[in-house]
């Protein structure tokens, strides 16, 4: 699709932008009430869901349960985790993967027909419910993808981005589109009363990440840009193990493999996380991450040792892991794979309630784009697509429990129609300061310098893409500079130690985080800016 007349004509009352687990599935759910899809890339590209290897954690083995689930999110989450909301989604696990098993999607059973659970880090059970050793989110995309296809009430925009949000007395009207990768495009707005964000996360702020280029943020700096409340963004996950042979974004060495006994060794061969923790490689993500990163640092190297653990069986059991290694000219079956931390996975996002409503009325958000509360400070391994799907339900319930004001055909243009090519060195310096300044290990200092600077792109880009990038990078390092202290995935070297009349979720706003960067480069009047962390 779509020509601009396909676009403005429209008269759907719940616009849905895009198209992973959470948009997909949220979409389903909806059915057979008419709604329209809006997805950057096509469906099956373009979405971190179609790149999970590890699978869904659910307590549905014998012996397990939702409670012990539920705890071993807490313990993980460094005290910032809403416990009540982590049980219930721990909960509504089991009922989710019988609904995606109805859609198509083939988890892996065992000789007796029940569902197959694999071990991740700090899951204190087997619950990782997966497809084909490590295929588990290409199958969910292709089943969705298939599901969707064949639902008639629903309408899918492929290649359009969402750049704004049209409000009006304190709630969602509509929203502003544009074609993408075409710099003259015109912006073509949809009426909406009922905007569902569901765009994934903003790993492509950083130079060094998993997530593909479409999770840049962009939902989180249009939601923002409508004045929605923003939860946590300072917490932004690091995968330990991406495999580093120079492709962005770099492919994943799935922590299944650690799971299945994979050891890390520098390039003396040692097993530097033995020291660090007594879990070892199986630690929190951020203790590997952060002991990774010091290796490297301190110039001994990491990699990732399957030659033990799985040696012959790796191409079978990690058939995804083991083309990216052979791609590179490495044999994981042989040799140590070598390994750094990228941007993985954000705990921060749109603030929503229990039933995925964000503060702007008509406004929700689902998966990585949204904040439930359910990772506080860290994210516990395979929570994410649980959390997604889950939302992505409760959501559809909600909107089909609501009553949607009728959309005016012509919302009036949210933002300024101006645009330009997107400036790849802009770009690419954004990201570079984001790794460097506001990555694995962060401080005052950088974090100041790397504000003005996102404050001044934001202020000055043409680009529109550019400026919502801005504005999510704006966002995160404001936060993580007002939060002084190390929590979970949060490091500051200058606040090494966690403080614990700090252990509240923080809430911000888009407004904060330039006033914030405002005093920093005095074009405020100096003042000590208003505490964030509420
Ligand atoms: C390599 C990798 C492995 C992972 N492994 C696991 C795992 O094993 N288990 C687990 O639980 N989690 C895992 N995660 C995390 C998990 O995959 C994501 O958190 C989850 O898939 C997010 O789903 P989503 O629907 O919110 O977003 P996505 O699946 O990322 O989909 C976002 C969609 O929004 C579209 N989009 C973005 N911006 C716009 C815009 N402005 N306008 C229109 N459309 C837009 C994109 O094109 C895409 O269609 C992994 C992540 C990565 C990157």
């Amino acid at each position: 699709m779509s020509n601009h007349d396909d676009l403005t004509r429209s008269t759907d009352n719940v616009v849905i932008v895009g198209g992973g687990l959470a948009g997909l599935f949220c979409a389903l759910k909806l059915a057979p009430r008419p709604v329209t899809v809006i997805s950057a890339a096509p469906l099956g590209q373009g979405a971190s869901t179609a790149w999970a290897q590890g699978g869904i954690a659910a307590a549905v083995a014998e012996g397990d349960s939702a409670e012990a689930h539920a705890a071993d999110t807490v313990a993980v989450g460094a005290g910032l985790v809403d416990a009540t909301i982590a049980l219930g989604i721990a909960r509504e696990a089991g009922a989710r993967i019988h609904d995606l098993l109805r859609y198509g999607v083939p988890f892996d059973r065992d000789l007796e027909g029940k569902l197959a659970v694999g071990r991740e880090a700090a899951h204190s059970a087997r619950r990782i419910v997966h497809v084909r050793g490590d295929m588990a989110g290409l199958a969910i995309m292709s089943a969705l993808t298939e599901a969707v296809r064949a639902t008639p009430s629903i309408r899918v925009i492929e290649g359009y981005a969402a750049e704004a949000l049209s409000t009006g007395d304190g709630a969602v009207r509509g929203l502003q589109l544009r074609k993408v990768r075409d710099a003259d495009a015109r912006p073509v707005t949809m009426a909406s009363g009922a905007v569902v964000l569901a765009t994934g996360g903003i790993g492509h702020l950083y130079a060094v990440t998993t997530n593909p280029a479409e999770a840049s943020g962009l939902g989180l700096a249009i939601a923002a840009r409508a004045g929605a409340e923003i939860a946590d963004p300072e917490f932004v996950q690091f995968h330990p193990t991406a495999i580093m042979v120079g492709r962005d974004p770099a492919p994943l060495a799935t922590e299944a493999l650690r799971g299945e006994g994979a050891t890390l060794i520098n390039d003396k061969g040692e097993r530097f996380m033995l020291a660090r923790h007594p879990l070892a490689e199986l630690a929190p993500r951020d203790i590997v991450a952060r002991g990774v990163f010091a290796e490297i640092a301190a110039g001994r190297g990491a990699f990732l040792d399957a030659r033990a653990a799985l040696g012959a069986r790796f191409a079978e059991k990690f058939p995804t892991v083991h083309a990216s290694c052979i791609a590179a000219g490495i044999d994981p079956a042989r040799q140590p794979i070598p390994v750094a931390p990228a941007a993985h996975y954000h705990m921060g996002g749109i603030a929503v309630d229990a039933h995925g409503r964000s503060s702007l009325k008509g406004l929700w958000a689902g998966g990585e784009v949204s904040s439930t509360g359910a990772h506080g400070a860290n994210r516990l391994a395979s929570n994410s697509l649980l959390e997604a799907v889950v939302y992505a339900a409760r959501i559809a319930e909600d909107i089909n429990g609501s009553t949607i004001p009728v959309p005016a055909r012509s919302p009036a243009t949210a933002t300024d129609t101006r645009n330009s090519a997107m400036p790849a060195q802009s770009e690419a310096s954004l990201r570079a300061m984001m790794t460097s300044h506001v990555g694995v290990i962060r401080d005052g200092e950088h974090l100041a310098e790397a504000m003005r600077t996102f404050a001044a792109v934001e202020r000055n880009a043409v680009n529109v893409a550019l400026r919502n990038m801005a504005i999510s990078a704006l966002l995160v390092a404001a936060s993580a500079w007002a939060r002084r202290e190390s929590r979970g995935a949060h490091c500051r070297i200058d606040y090494p130690a966690e403080r614990p009349e700090l252990a509240h979720r923080t809430r911000t706003t888009l407004a904060a985080a330039r006033e914030i960067a405002d005093s920093l480069s005095g074009r405020a009047a100096v003042r000590t800016p208003q505490p964030m962390i509420a």
